[in-house]
């Protein structure tokens, strides 16, 4: 399917709007508002998904969230917070099934530590890589590349 990124972006943010509003988070979409790209939907809506409720769930108040998407010689789709970060150690496991940082400071979201292992397997099958790039304390980077048709 051919997804038209602003308004499926805005769409998925709508389901989070009351913690949004309850954090006082500042949202911004960098993308250009014409893009669209050609995907397999049930794979892709995960994967976008699930890295905006975890910049949202990961954020503090008054955090800002950026989103941008666009074109190289791939499909880029990057998603940044300036919330709790990652370490080093812990990237190294994000990943993985049911894998959370610390059952202390994710407590609150009640998550099932499935998110992100959703996203890299979904990715790796279309054909794509995902990175991440996170301090402690300053925030979290992920991108996501697919392959263009
Ligand atoms: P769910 O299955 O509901 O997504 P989850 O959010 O705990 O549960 P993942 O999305 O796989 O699971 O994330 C795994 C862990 O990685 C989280 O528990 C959290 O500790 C950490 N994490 C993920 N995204 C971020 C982020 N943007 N900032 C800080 N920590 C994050
Ligand atoms: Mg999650």
């Amino acid at each position: 399917q051919e997804v038209s990124l602003h308004p499926f972006v805005q769409e998925i943010l709508r389901s989070y709007r009351k913690t949004i509003k309850d954090k006082h988070l500042t949202i911004e979409i960098l993308g250009d508002e014409t893009i669209t790209y050609v995907t397999k939907y049930e794979l892709f809506y995960p994967i976008v998904k699930n890295l905006i409720e975890n910049a949202i769930q990961y954020s503090q108040i008054d955090g800002t969230i950026t989103i941008d998407f666009g074109f190289t010689d791939m499909f880029y789709f990057i998603v940044n917070d300036s919330g709790i970060g990652i370490s080093l150690e812990d990237q190294e496991r994000i990943f993985e099934r049911f894998y959370r940082v610390d059952k202390a400071r994710s407590r609150h979201s009640g998550g099932t530590g499935l998110g992100l292992s959703i996203v890299h397997n979904y990715t790796e099958l279309l054909g794509g890589t995902v990175m991440i790039d996170s301090h402690l304390g300053l925030g979290s980077t992920f991108t996501v590349r697919l392959p263009i048709k």
